[in-house]
């Protein structure tokens, strides 16, 4: 995990969102190998192992037939981001294009949720294992929920409350009910829309 994501993330428990305490054990680079993430709302403790982040056992909800992730390309441009900096976060099936998407947009981090099994970190991308979307509200430059998750309870919600104010998020099945969130359009099974 990037360690800078630290700042950005919460903890999963169902209280009002607080910062982590990170307490790093192997490094590499700025990157944690492994270590703990202390929640001091709740005292919760989540293992970093081999560089993946995990707040928990994840059971994705039954995939139903839908629509296929757009291509890095299409992402970028569901998200109408350019230039360095920052945190995009790719959850579920749509984290295969991290490679593609990372390539696209130099020096933007990634944190790629609930990514499809097997999935490991790469110095562009961090990877979390979480029951619910664990990155704070305004935090992000942009947000793609794609399935099994968009179809999941509150994920759509969540993803769209985490980007940064102008900025947007994307994806499959009922677009987000958050105040001060415009949809700006539904096309194929996904939602774009802006904070
Ligand atoms: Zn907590």
């Amino acid at each position: 995990m990037f360690i800078e994501l630290t700042d950005h993330l919460r903890c999963p428990e169902a209280h009002p969102e607080a910062f982590l305490v990170l307490i790093p054990g192997a490094m590499q680079g700025r990157h944690v190998v492994d270590g703990v993430l202390g929640c001091p709302v709740c005292q919760a403790e989540y293992p970093i192992r081999a560089g993946l982040v995990e707040f928990g056992r994840v059971e994705p909800p039954p995939a139903v037939p839908g629509p296929t992730p757009p291509e890095a390309a299409g992402l970028l441009a569901f998200l109408g981001l350019e230039g360095p900096g920052g945190y995009v976060a790719l959850v579920g099936e749509a984290a295969r294009e991290a490679g593609s998407l990372g390539a696209l947009l130099p020096g933007v981090h990634l944190a790629l949720v609930n990514p499809p099994a097997g999935t490991v970190p790469s110095t562009c991308a961090s990877v979390l294992h979480a029951p619910r979307f664990p990155l704070k509200q305004r935090s992000l430059r942009g947000a793609v929920v794609s399935a099994p998750w968009a179809l999941a309870p509150g994920w759509n919600d969540a993803a769209a409350d985490a980007v940064l104010p102008g900025l947007r998020a994307a994806g499959e099945g009922e677009p987000p009910v958050v105040p001060g969130f415009e949809l700006l359009g539904t096309a194929g099974g996904w939602w774009v829309g802006r904070r």
